[in-house]
């Protein structure tokens, strides 16, 4: 018999990844944003146009990128961020799969252009479909920008299956939240249709939380702080008298990492408990450090489940500290004795 096993192309690899890693608009925003802040801007601009099926594009003022690393960028599983694999057990950084970028090129029209602060010029990277189209130097201002055009242009399959206008940019502004809330000391901007959505200035997180939820959460924060040797918890929980029926203003992170746990979300909810109705939901952003070796974040390519060592002890402590937040701003007896 002859053999009829052979490697895959790269740019149908590429697009076999990139339904892992890209979903939907908005999961190429999340990418997006994660890299920039990896490469340490200070600034954030978004610019979407039709929900992000026809333009989404990051701009920041990070470290930039050399012509070479710019080119290597968009190859699958190139990374700065680790190198061995006991890296992996120390991420401190969002990125580290380095699939992001490949995967994005795969299936959208992507224009790239960076400078790092030690070169004059930048470059200009244009790729659709895993393929180089341009790339020449430019100038620039230091940072990158990357423009992605016409999501799923060579998938239709998948570009029918994107939701309507309001849907997706629903998730788009989710997105843009969670990694807003989750650095307050950073500037965002965000454009839909030339209209500005948001416009934040580095600050600290109530005012992030303010700017990003309206003024009706100035006052209705609640800090909530809690160290003990094996988590840390820090954030704000929102007054009871301000819980919702809809969930979704609800968030964790965990070392700075945006994460979705409905064991955890349990566990406030019923610190809240007497409190609200049972069918509400208290506001909360609260940020868990833990060492990293406690956790693993390689569980999802889009990384929002992790696992715990020891949830239970997250648990307990998650709700011991919001049960004392609510306790010491008297907005509950503060006598409780089932701490
Ligand atoms: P990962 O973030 O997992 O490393 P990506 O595909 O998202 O993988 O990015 C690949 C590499 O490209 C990154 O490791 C980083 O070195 C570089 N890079 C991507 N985006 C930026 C950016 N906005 N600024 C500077 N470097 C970037
Ligand atoms: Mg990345």
């Amino acid at each position: 018999m002859t053999d009829i096993i052979q490697l895959l192309p790269d740019a149908i690899a590429n697009q076999i990844a990139a339904g892992e890693v890209v979903q939907r608009p908005a999961s190429a925003l999340k990418e997006l944003l994660e890299n920039a802040v990896d490469a340490g801007a200070t600034q954030i601009q978004v610019v979407v146009k039709d929900a992000g099926k026809q333009l989404i594009q990051v701009i920041d003022n990070g470290k930039g990128m050399s012509a070479t690393d710019a080119r290597m960028s968009f190859e699958r599983h190139a990374t700065s961020k680790i190198r061995t694999s006991q890296d992996l057990f120390a991420i401190r950084t969002f990125g580290f799969r380095g699939e992001a970028l490949a995967s994005i090129a795969a299936v959208a029209q992507v224009e790239l252009k960076t400078r790092p602060n030690d070169a004059e010029l930048g470059t200009l990277i244009q790729i659709e479909g895993s393929e180089v189209k341009k790339q020449e130097p430019v100038a620039v201002p230091v940072g990158t920008s990357v423009a992605m055009r016409n999501l799923f242009f060579n998938v239709p399959a998948r570009r029918n299956f994107l939701k309507s206008n309001p849907v997706e940019m629903r998730h788009i502004v989710d997105e843009f939240q969670r990694v807003a809330l989750s650095y307050p000391d950073v500037a965002f901007t965000l454009f839909q249709q030339d209209m500005e959505v948001f416009s934040l200035t580095s600050g600290k997180l109530s005012q992030r939380i303010v700017g990003l939820f309206g003024k009706s959460y100035q006052g209705q924060l609640v800090p909530c702080e809690e160290e003990t040797p094996h988590v840390n918890v820090k954030g704000y929980i929102g007054k009871p008298e301000n819980a919702k029926k809809t969930r979704g203003e609800q968030f964790f992170f965990v070392n700075n990492r945006f994460i979705k746990s409905t064991y955890l979300h349990h566990a406030v909810n019923s610190a809240f408990e007497g409190l609200i109705a049972s069918d509400q939901h208290p506001f909360y952003v609260l940020f868990l450090e833990i060492d990293p070796a406690q956790i693993d974040i390689n569980v999802h390519p889009t990384k929002t489940e992790i696992k715990f060592e020891d949830e239970r002890t997250v648990y307990a402590v998650i709700r011991s500290a919001v049960k004392q937040a609510l306790g010491a701003h008297h907005v509950m007896p503060s006598l409780d004795f089932s701490l």
